[in-house]
Formats: structure tokens, sequence, C-alpha cells
């Protein structure tokens, strides 16, 4: 323990004498409020403290108490359906304790300290244990099952262990080490949010996240233990697609981290994803999700430590062998913060402000993401996929934030705002974004899903670039210069566009679409253009195609509800067969007639 006094106070930036024997990444008290911060350098006696709470009113002669321990978060039951602050400060229970102004230097445990859980062991006296062996479970809510691991460091045989009603903080197990010595288990471990868990292995991803999400699922696909990044201008959508993410990902465990955005969106999630159905297994969203809010309102300095605590919740969950989807919205926001403290310590300054290791410190976030063997004797996997939002300011993307993501994330949903403008949504650009997933889950796809999904995928793409380069023309000489079968690729394109592509995330129906149905839906898209194609060749009219009277269920398709997929859609497909094939005989009755 070290104690120091305040010598200069600068917004989120306190510096503090006499510190001598405290170290860089432990947690501090300031003044007599006892208010929370974090050493970020040491020059001699004198730390750099980042204070995670209102430093108005503070000053010199102040005093600074070192706690010795990094930055922590608490892993336990109790953190699902929970709502936390950027330090992991439970929202809820610090709102009846002190009403909905934050008082500061207040303390407040991350876990309920009361509150009982039924451990139910999985492992017998005598067992031999490692780290990460999972020696028994609770049910944390009806759908999450919440493991018990054997914590870091700890290695021994098995002395004591019973099933019962525990809080987090009692004796579950007892552990004997080689050495002889006795360790106690509880369910709760803490964890320094700055150092990733340990894992045995890395994998590479290989099963695709599905998100219900059409244009992300058929065009630029996320891996489970994937990273991902969705920039965009103010108003494209960035927000609506983390929040479709959060609701529809098929992931065991979602972390949503509301970093420095606007307060009612969380607010939102709050009151929306209590009454929505995870699709997966009809109970409420709530049920899997940890929600992490650092929002606009709540100091600068605690943004940085959300992320943190956010991917230090995924670490432990991915741990218990779950895949856990975390969002981060938004990034940009927590590099605005880290530019801030970094101009209050006078570093030297790099692109546009930012601090040099801007970059770093975003690959080390999305590095701790990714599919993995876990610790234990057990080789489970886990994963984390990570997502985070970007806000470029005026959305130009070769700003500095942007362009460090882009160097590490492998999936890029562009947001663009004239798409927005347009309301295309979700505003994912075709033509600039990418996934470098594509490849491998096609064969994933391929055989989860249906053979030809990359060739309608392939298809889907051509026609989108081909429209683009036609419409180009089209703007030279007009739509009327164009051929019959150039014609059909720009009425195909559209109706990717606007029967498959756009989605509303606000639909009941529409709002998420399964694979299967994706599937179907392409293939009734693209067969319009199949059969077209064909037709013309055998002297179709190009426009009584585009007036088929089919066109207008096809456009309606999406709306169709999951359990009449087969048998809607198979009776759209017949009736485009059959006014296609009319248009052509009628034809051929024509070429009859003349002659
Ligand atoms: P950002 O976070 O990029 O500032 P938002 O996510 O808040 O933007 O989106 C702005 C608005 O765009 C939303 O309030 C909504 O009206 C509309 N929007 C975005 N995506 C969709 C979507 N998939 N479906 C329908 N409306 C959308
Ligand atoms: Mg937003």
């Amino acid at each position: 323990m070290s104690q120091g006094t305040i010598v200069k106070v600068s917004g989120p930036l306190v510096v503090a004498q006499g510190m001598r024997d405290a170290n860089v990444f432990d947690v501090v008290r300031v003044s007599e409020h006892r208010l929370i911060g974090e050493i970020i350098e040491m020059h001699g006696d004198r730390a750099s403290i980042q204070v995670y709470e209102e430093t108005a009113g503070l000053g010199p002669g102040e005093p600074v108490v070192s706690t010795g321990h990094p930055l922590s978060v608490e892993l336990g039951p109790g953190l699902i359906g929970a709502i936390f602050d950027g330090i992991q400060r439970p929202l809820e229970v610090m709102r009846e304790r002190i009403g909905s102004n934050i008082t500061r230097g207040i303390e407040v445990d991350a876990l309920d300290r009361e509150k009982k859980w039924k451990f139910e062991p999985v492992m017998n006296k005598g067992d031999r244990v490692v780290p990460g062996d999972i020696i028994g479970k609770v049910q944390e809510t009806v759908v999450v099952e919440h493991r018990i691991m054997v914590p870091y460091g700890v290695e021994g045989t098995i002395e004591d262990i019973s099933a019962g009603e525990y809080t987090v903080e009692d004796t579950v197990a007892v552990i004997k080490k080689d050495n002889g010595q006795r360790v106690n288990i509880q369910m709760m471990q803490k964890w320094p949010v700055r150092k990733g868990r340990p894992y045995k292995k890395k994998l590479p991803p290989e099963t695709l996240l599905v998100t219900g999400q059409r244009v992300i699922d058929t065009l630029f696909p996320l891996a489970k233990g994937g990273v991902a990044a969705v920039p965009g201008p103010f108003g494209s959508g960035k927000t609506v697609v983390q929040h479709q993410l959060a609701k529809w990902a098929d992931a065991d465990i979602v972390v949503y981290i509301g970093c420095g955005e606007r307060g009612n969106e969380m607010t939102d999630v709050l009151l929306e994803f209590p009454q929505l159905k995870d699709p997966r297994t009809g109970e409420s969203l709530m049920k899997r999700t940890v929600l992490i809010a650092n929002t606009s309102d709540m100091p600068v300095a605690a943004r940085e430590a959300s992320i943190y605590t956010g991917i230090t919740i995924a670490e432990y969950f991915r741990d218990m062998g779950y895949n856990v989807a975390l969002m981060a919205d938004s990034t940009s926001r927590w590099a605005e913060a880290l530019r801030e403290m970094s101009g209050r310590l006078e570093e030297m300054p790099g692109e546009e402000g930012y601090p040099a290791y801007l970059s770093s410190r975003l690959a080390q976030f999305y590095e701790r993401a990714g599919r993995v063997i876990t610790l234990g004797s057990q080789d489970r996997e886990g994963s984390i996929t990570a997502i985070g939002a970007v806000s470029p300011p005026g959305g130009d993307i070769s700003e500095p934030v942007s362009q460090a993501t882009l160097r590490i994330v492998k999936v890029f949903w562009g947001l663009d705002a004239s798409l927005a403008y347009r309301r295309h949504f979700p505003a994912i650009n075709w033509l600039q974004s990418y996934s470098l997933y594509v490849d491998r889950l096609s064969e994933w796809i391929g055989q989860n899903v249906a053979r030809d999904w990359s060739s309608l995928r392939t298809d889907a793409m051509r026609l989108l670039h081909e429209e683009s380069e036609l419409e180009e023309i089209v703007r030279l000489v007009g739509v009327d210069a164009l051929s019959a079968g150039d014609r059909l690729i720009l009425e195909a394109a559209k109706s990717i566009r606007e029967d498959y592509l756009h989605q509303n995330a606000f639909h009941d129906v529409d709002t998420f679409t399964s694979l299967y149905k994706q599937y179907r839906l392409l293939k009734l898209v693209l067969g319009f253009y199949y059969l077209g194609k064909k037709a013309l060749e055998q002297g179709a009219g190009i426009k009584e195609m585009f007036d088929l009277p089919v066109r207008e269920r096809i456009g309606r398709a999406k709306y169709v509800p999951e359990e009449q997929v087969d048998y809607v859609f198979d009776s759209i497909e017949k009736e485009l067969e059959e006014q296609m094939n009319a248009l052509v005989s009628k034809e051929d009755e024509g070429y009859v007639e003349r002659i």
C-alpha cells in the first residue's frame, strides 16, 4: 500500500506524488471521496492516474491511496442479465441504494454477496484437477449453465466438494495441491481486466455466426471467433446493426458494451431485450446477455475500462466452452478517450492527435477474440466473436481509428450515408464491404444449408457489380442503349437489392431470416434472372417479363413467416416458371402466326 497526495488535477487525469511503492495499473482511491482510478504512468514517485469518476472539486493536497491491485472484474454466477458500468458496478443496485445520481466513490460489489445459487458438483472427491477444469455447475438462467472452473494457478486433488446452496463467496470445494497446501474454491473468481485470460491453443474460425441478417450472412459472413468492424457516419445504422446482432446472432452468450454513445440506446436495449424471444431457445434474450454501459453522460476515462471489462467477461464464458458474441458501440469513443488522456499526459501526439499506441491498443482488444481450445484437461472449445462499431467523423474512413481497425479485422461492413438517406437498410455498401471468411465458411454452409449456396452468392455479387458498371453506361447514353440482356441484369440486381438485401429491423418477420429461408429467398430472387435469361434467348419480350404478376409475390416473399416458407416459396417458384414459360410460348405462337 502506498499513500500520496494530489499535486495536479486535469479533468479525468490526477497526478499524485509520494507514490513510490505503487505500480502502473494499480487501482487507487483518490481524495476523501475515494474516487476509483487507475495508475497509467509512473515517473519516480509521481503517479499519473486516470480517474473513472467525476473529478470536479478535487484539488492539490488531497490523499491518494493505492490498493496494490490491478483493475479486476468479478466472475461468477450473477453476471447474466446484469447491467454494469465501465468498472463493473451494477447500475441497478446503485440506483436502488442511492437513487439515479451516481454518487462518487461508491463501493458496490459487482456480484451479489447474499444471493444463493444451487451448486451441483460434476467431479468427485479424489479427482485430480488442473486450471480450467469444470468441477461443478449452476443453472444461472433457464438457458445458461454457469460452469464453475478451477481457477488459474491451482492444480491438485479434490479433497472436498459437495452440492448445496451457496453464495459466490462460500467454499464449494477444497483442492489439495501437491505441496500439501489446501485451496478453498469459491464460485467467484477475480481477473485483472488488462490481461487476456489464458487458453491452450487458438484455432482458425470455421463455422458461421448466423445473424439472421441477409446481407451479412449471405454476402459478408462472420465466423464464430471472428472479428468485424462496422464503420459509418452518424445515422447510418451502426447501432441498429449492433442491436440486431445482439438480438439474433446464434451465440450462447452476448456481451454488449455501450461505449460513449447515447444512454437512451441502452434504455432501448433494456426495455426491448426482456420482451424478445431468442429464436433458438424461446426464452427472453436477457437470459443470455450481459450489458455494460458507459454512456456519453458517464466519465470519459471509464470508456476504456468498459471495453476491458466486457472482453474479460466474454473470455470467462468462452473458457466455459461457450460461443460468445461481443459488441462494442462505439470503439471510436474509446479512442477519443485515449486521445484526451494522452493530450493531458502531454505525450507526443500521433496522427490527428491520437496517441501513437492507438493501433496497438485496438489490436490487443481484437486479439482477445478468437476460437480456442480452453485450459483444462477436458479440451473444450469456445469462441469470442468481436464486432466493433466505428464512428468516423463525417463518415470518412481515411481517419486513424477506421484505418487502424481495418488493418486488424477480417470483416468490414461499410455503412453508406447515401444508402441510409435512400432508406436502404441495413445500409451496408455491397461494393466496398468484404469478409475474409467467405471461402472458409462456404464449405460449412454448403454442408449445412445447401450445396449451391456458394454459386448463388457468387452470382448475386456478380450481378451487383455488373449493375454498378452498367449504371455508368446508362448515365452516359441512357437505358435504351442497353441490350435486353443488360437490362435484365439491371432488373435482377434491383431485385437483389430491394427484395433480398433490404431488411427491416423493425418488422416482426423481416427482422430475422433463418439460413434456410435466406437460401430459398436468394434462389427465388435469382430464379427470375436465370429463367429470364433463358426466356430472352427464346425470344420473350423484356417489358412483359418485367411486368410479370409473380414479381410482386417475389417482392413480398421476405415477409413470409419461417414456418410457411416451404409451402409458399414452392408455389411462387411454380408460378414464376409458368409465367416465364407462357412468355416464351406466346412468342412461339406469334412466330408461327407470322409464318
Ligand atoms: P448510427 O448508430 O450509425 O448513428 P442508428 O443505428 O441509430 O445509426 O440508425 C439510425 C436510424 O436508421 C434508426 O433509428 C432507424 O430509423 C434507421 N435504421 C437503421 N438500420 C435499420 C434497419 N435495418 N431497418 C430499419 N431501419 C433502420
Ligand atoms: Mg449509434
